[in-house]
């Protein structure tokens, strides 16, 4: 263990703080982060299997948490195991997150703050993403692959061993681009992540996908689609008498029903349009 580090962190009460900690001490990372060798500079003892039905990740530490072990479903993939170790290093590193824990498949989707239970799970989400995906790296990856395009969450997703939910939502974080996701299983709705500049998505968690979108259609397992245009009405709210953008959607189709949607508004292509449809009224007032 590193004492010098848990001293360190033993002063940061927000996720953010304790990256920023932990990132200065390990300052040449590579992209995919040792998660079990941190967790051992910090405190962890072991790590092991949880058989408790219907949890994902466990934390079991002694009071003061000084130590702790971390505890992750049998048969978890490798990439999802990854996460689920970074959530419950979160809430062993987190003082105010107590020091036993069992989370759930929600718990680890997180993101509300309307409950302290809920605020915590959503903290040790913002922890395990920021420490498995560092901002300024994921950033400049970002970047380099270009404009949006569901592929590049793919790349991003292997190149940092997380799975594709996971740097999809960090995608939606941090990129300057108006996209969103959308995650759902057969048809229905999980949930959405939108980036900041993005308006409001029309659907809700366990609501059905939009009649006639792309992502209805497109069913081959293991392979993502190329864009398709569609009238914005279909996935945001659209207030009256304000014009809908188009969106493009792409989308993925993973094993099991569960599908990787991406709604993208291209801004300048929005802009063209605006101008054409002023044109064409100012054209038609004075056919009139
Ligand atoms: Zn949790």
């Amino acid at each position: 263990m590193n004492l010098d580090l848990r001293m360190d962190l033993a002063d940061c009460g927000s996720p953010e703080r304790l990256l920023e900690v932990l990132l200065r001490y390990y300052p040449d990372l590579p992209r995919r982060v040792p998660v079990e060798t941190i967790a051992a500079d910090v405190g962890i003892i072991e790590f092991k299997t949880l058989e408790v039905e219907g949890f994902i990740g466990g934390l079991l530490a002694d009071p003061e948490k000084n130590q702790g072990i971390i505890l992750t479903k049998d048969g978890l993939s490798a990439k999802r195991k990854r996460y689920t170790q970074g959530h419950e290093l979160g809430h062993f590193l987190i003082p105010s997150h107590g020091y036993q824990r069992q989370c759930r498949k929600e718990d680890l989707e997180e993101n509300s703050r309307t409950t302290t239970y809920q605020q915590q799970e959503a903290e040790a989400n913002r922890f395990s993403a920021g420490f498995l995906m560092p901002k300024p790296i994921f950033v400049k990856d970002m970047g380099a692959l270009g404009s949006v395009e569901v592929t590049h969450v793919r790349q991003l997703s292997d190149l940092y061993e997380v799975s594709m939910e996971a740097s999809a939502n960090r995608y939606a974080e941090l990129t300057p681009d108006n996209c969103a996701f959308i995650f759902s299983r057969d048809g229905i709705v999980r949930y959405g992540r939108a980036s900041r500049s993005f308006p409001r998505l029309a659907m809700r968690k366990g609501t059905p996908l939009p009649q006639n979108c792309l992502t209805r259609r497109f069913n081959q397992t293991g392979t993502h689609s190329a864009w398709a245009e569609q009238h914005g009405g279909a996935w945001i709210e659209i207030e009256t008498g304000v014009r809908a953008p188009t969106i493009l959607e792409q989308v993925v189709c993973q094993s099991n029903g569960f599908k990787v949607t991406l709604l993208y508004i291209d801004e300048a292509e929005e802009e063209d349009r605006e101008e054409y449809d002023g044109l064409a009224e100012r054209w038609n007032a004075r056919l009139r």
